[in-house]
């Protein structure tokens, strides 16, 4: 393989192009931001780790079926993808009231939901990331209604495997985010990442935070709740 072109530069990762056009290679930086860009930091070795975690969860989910765009790890940062057709959505799960969620219904963080929720999020820079529902997503053609069905189909789905694999790690799945695309042939698959960055992890006994919230709290100890993870994952 090899590495070719800067195609994207993004918050937490660079994509650059391969000789094979149907693959791409993602190198996972050590930048963070919040509230859409207006908090900037750098959490140091988060890139390693969060291409360990979202190595780690891909495989998880590709043993349980899961169409993922993971296909080998190349370097401590770099991970080889399918190059994907990518939907302009961010899919949010959540089993626990936390985060915006807090606001808009008015309960306190913590409160756990009867069923989870489904959320979609336009995936735009330049409007911040407006919340959407399915009647926005096909009259702006962004997914067809069978692609929301089986995005949301597949959602639950990683949903139901990683509360069930934390679970035994002592941790509770609050939320997270997740994004698709399509490859040559209109086949969706799960792509980007999933790591403390994009998903609320919290000790199961003591509720501690264990995700990016302590960057975007100014909690301290972001650096130690990333290896944290990593190691009730791996060890
Ligand atoms: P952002 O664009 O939100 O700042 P990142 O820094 O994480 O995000 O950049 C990674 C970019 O790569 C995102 O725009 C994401 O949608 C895109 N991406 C993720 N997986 C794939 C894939 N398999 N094929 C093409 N693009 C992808
Ligand atoms: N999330 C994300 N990227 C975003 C917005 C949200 O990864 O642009 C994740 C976030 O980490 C959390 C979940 O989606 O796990 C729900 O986030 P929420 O809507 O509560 O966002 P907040 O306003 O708290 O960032």
């Amino acid at each position: 393989m090899i590495k070719g072109n800067l195609l994207y530069e993004g918050k937490a990762k660079c994509v650059y192009e391969t000789d094979n056009p149907n693959e791409l290679l993602v190198y996972f930086k050590d930048d963070a931001t919040a509230g859409n860009g207006a908090k900037h930091g750098t959490i140091q070795d988060k890139g390693i780790i969060n291409n360990k975690i979202s190595t780690y969860f891909f495989k998880l989910l590709k043993d349980r079926g899961i169409k993922t765009h993971f296909l080998e790890t190349v370097s401590k940062r770099e991970m080889l993808i399918r190059r994907l057709d990518m939907i302009k959505l961010e899919i949010i799960v959540r089993n626990i009231v936390a985060g915006s969620l807090v606001k808009r219904l008015g309960l306190p963080e913590g409160t756990p939901l009867a069923a989870p929720i489904i959320e979609y999020d336009y995936k735009s820079d330049e409007l911040g990331d407006p919340m959407l529902n399915r009647w926005h997503i096909m009259a702006l053609k962004l997914a067809s209604i069978d692609e929301i069905n089986e995005i949301e189909h597949i959602s639950l789905s990683v949903n139901a495997i990683m509360r069930e694999l934390l679970k035994a790690k002592n941790v509770e799945l609050v939320d997270f985010k997740l994004e698709f695309g399509r490859d040559k042939d209109g086949t969706i698959f799960l792509a980007d990442e999933i790591s403390p960055d994009n998903c609320r992890f919290w000790d199961a006994d003591t509720h501690e935070k264990l995700d990016k919230d302590r960057f975007r709290q100014d909690l301290g100890g972001v650096e130690e709740a990333y290896q944290e993870m990593l190691n009730r994952l791996t060890m």
